[in-house]
């Protein structure tokens, strides 16, 4: 049987059929119905986070979110990563906004707060960094700069689901933070997001733009789109939520049992544990240096693959190397270029044998 890169966490049936029972018998499907407001309570308590809005999934979530935080404005300039997945530039440029991408750091792969300075114009409204694969950004060295330069931040939290930074729920971090609860991440709702923010003002401008800007029974006071998270999949995403501390459990004793096979590997390169993080484990990314250990990362990729096991070379290419954006942006991102032209994530989820993780490890050290 083949093995793909991650697998969905799935709740006992029985469970599911209990909380969809309600729906059925009320009638009540989706615009922010009875299971929509339990999902919503349970996940800021879970998460520990003030405010949450809960949207069809992340992407339209940031995309929103940029629109409410009110960073819509003619030529305005946004500071993010080119080391994501493609979300996270998509949501910038659909709010006509003009992405310019800062290089990662080499350790985590997060935004560097370094080179964020220098690219500052007066056209900056915002810094769009990622808290990729979980690995928690410079949060506190991202404030300064956004305090200094009077920019709004938003987190792309999408990897970062539970995670913590010195005992603070990562979502805290920013203006606003975008989570995603797709079917793929550590914790899923089938499809499913959600924006944090601290600033009561964003509420009511966050439903209006997920409900065609509708407000109250007889108006429409602005223009707004249609992203609601229905209360079928809250359902799915409350019965997530009651195991989703043993889905990390899980993982976590995948990415040790990786970590004591490969660690001492040379030429291989793992992300280095964080300190003060509290994390998801929700990837495992190895960076192989061809040199040192002698097969490079696509001969890795394809002697697993003929084996049935998926990895996957995320984030490859980086975004300002795909189709849509290449040669249309002027940063040069020299590190996450060399990261996207060395990176593995293998296969981690929490029904993943250590057997499996063997396996897995004798066909890339073999
Ligand atoms: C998954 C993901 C998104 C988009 O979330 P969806 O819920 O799939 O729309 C955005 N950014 C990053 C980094 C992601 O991994």
């Amino acid at each position: 049987m083949s093995i793909m890169v991650t697998k969905s966490s799935m709740p006992p049936l029985e469970e599911y059929v209990e909380e969809i029972k309600p729906i059925f018998e009320s009638c009540w499907l989706t615009n922010m119905g009875p299971v929509y407001k339990k999902f919503q309570h349970q996940l800021k308590e879970y998460l520990e986070v003030p405010e949450m809005s809960l949207f069809v999934n992340g992407h339209m979530a940031l995309e929103m979110a940029i629109h409410a935080l009110g960073l819509r404005r003619e030529g305005g300039e946004v500071i993010t990563t080119p080391f994501t997945f493609v979300s996270t530039t998509h949501a910038i440029v659909r709010n006509d906004l003009v992405p310019v991408f800062c290089d990662i750091k080499p350790d985590d792969y997060t935004m560097d707060p370094e080179k964020i300075e220098a690219l500052i114009t007066d056209k900056t409204v915002a810094i769009i960094p990622v808290h990729v694969y979980g690995n928690v950004c410079d949060v506190e060295a991202i404030e300064t700069i956004a305090k200094k330069h009077d920019l709004k931040v938003i987190y792309d939290a999408a990897h970062a689901f539970g995670v913590k930074y010195k005992g603070t729920g990562v979502g805290n971090f920013g203006d606003a933070a975008m989570f995603s609860f797709h079917a793929t991440k550590v914790f899923n709702s089938v499809e499913g997001g959600g924006i944090v923010y601290h600033d009561r003002q964003y509420r009511n401008r966050l439903h209006d733009l997920k409900n065609f800007g509708i407000h109250g029974k007889e108006d429409a006071i602005g223009v707004g789109g249609n992203a609601k998270l229905d209360d079928f999949r809250a359902a799915m995403g409350i019965c997530n939520l009651r195991h989703v501390d043993s889905y990390i459990e899980a993982r976590r004793r995948v990415f040790d049992r990786y970590n004591e096979r490969l660690g001492d590997e040379p030429g291989i390169r793992f992300g280095k544990r964080q300190e003060n993080v509290t994390a998801n484990y929700a990837y495992y990314p190895v960076y192989i240096d061809e040199e040192l250990f002698g097969k490079n990362r696509d001969l890795v990729y394809d002697e697993l693959a003929d084996r049935g096991i998926f990895a996957r070379k995320y984030f490859y290419p980086a975004v300002n190397e795909l189709s849509c954006y290449k040669g249309v942006y002027p940063q040069k991102t020299p590190v996450a270029h060399d990261v996207s032209a060395h990176i593995l994530t293998l296969p981690i989820y929490e029904k993943l044998a250590l057997e499996d993780v063997d396996r897995i490890c004798d066909i890339i050290l073999g």
